[in-house]
């Protein structure tokens, strides 16, 4: 797998808005990023609309480049689906993610689920169900509270293959969600093929419900879907209160979004659940 990465390169990104000499500087470092503990993982809350308490948490990845600073997922993860570097990379956050929210749940804070993004290339790659029956094992962590964040174009992919793979998954007691929802190529009908248990509407219809009425009819749209098809249903970058209470009077279930905070590191996010205990 390693060679064909290798042998796989695209000398375009069009998602990337790097020159191509920081393009070449990050196609060198992303090699060597795990084993130098570059890669760092932030987490954003997920809140309960209803009572504002906090659910769980997604984890998502930043690279600290010694030269460039703080690198956003935007800017390295189409580099490394395309070089094959995800799956080491994804395979890290995902125990990453995992043994922090144990840690969590020993230092006595109420348990939470942590959601972690499955690429493609990482949900496509031989052994994955294996490999997170081992990362729960290894970490601890009880299988309700991993939830796995997939795309609907993974879904699209092979559906016999994605359907197989999702049953394993949710045999094991971890959670399946579909990201980004609404945006993909979806038939609705594979939702009732898919062992899933959250939508995750996607922030680009969430932006703009207040100046949109098309936009604010699919958040509607996808809330009633989630509700009769008993999936807890989730929206993405809330900035607003106008937003929230859009969302609120529509009965969705939960938010994440700048609102309430950003993703942050670690120690960050620990304060955020203190300041909860202590109200
Ligand atoms: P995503 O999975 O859709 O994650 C949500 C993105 O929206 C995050 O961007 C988050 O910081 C951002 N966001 C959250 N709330 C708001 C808000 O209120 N306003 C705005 N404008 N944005 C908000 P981030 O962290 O830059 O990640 C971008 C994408 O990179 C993710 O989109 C995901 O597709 C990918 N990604 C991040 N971490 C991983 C990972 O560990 N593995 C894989 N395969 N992909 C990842
Ligand atoms: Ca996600
Ligand atoms: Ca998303
Ligand atoms: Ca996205």
């Amino acid at each position: 797998a390693k060679d064909q990465g290798r042998n796989n390169y695209r000398f375009y990104a069009p998602t990337m808005n790097v020159s191509g000499m920081e393009r070449l500087e990050l196609e060198n470092g992303l090699r060597y990023a795990l084993e130098r503990n570059e890669m760092v993982v932030y987490y954003q809350p997920r809140v309960n609309i209803g009572t504002g308490q906090i659910m769980g948490m997604e984890a998502l990845v930043r690279w600290q480049h010694p030269e460039l600073g703080l690198v956003s997922p935007g800017q390295f993860i189409p580099l490394a689906e395309e070089t094959g570097l995800i799956v080491p990379i994804g395979d890290w956050v995902l125990e990453t993610a995992c043994r922090q929210n144990k840690a969590w749940q020993d230092a006595g804070y109420p348990p939470m689920h942590v959601a972690v993004n499955l690429s493609a290339r990482q949900f496509q790659s031989p052994g994955l169900t294996e490999r997170v029956r081992e990362v729960l094992e290894e970490t601890g962590l009880e299988s309700q509270y991993l939830e796995l964040e997939i795309t609907e174009s993974i879904t699209m992919h092979d559906i016999d293959f994605t359907i197989s793979v999702l049953r394993e998954l949710s045999a094991m007691g971890t959670l399946i969600s579909i990201d980004d929802f609404g945006t993909g190529y979806s038939s609705l009908n594979y939702l009732k093929h898919f062992p899933i248990n959250t939508l995750k509407i996607d922030q680009s219809f969430v932006r703009e419900i207040a100046i949109d009425p098309y936009n604010a009819a699919i958040v509607t749209t996808v809330i009633y879907l989630a509700q009769n098809l008993k999936l807890k249903v989730i929206a993405e970058g809330v900035e607003t209160e106008e937003q929230l209470s859009y969302l609120r009077e529509h009965q969705c279930d939960e938010m994440q979004g700048y609102l309430f905070s950003r993703p942050v590191p670690a120690e960050e996010f620990e304060k955020l659940l203190k300041a909860r205990q202590l109200q």
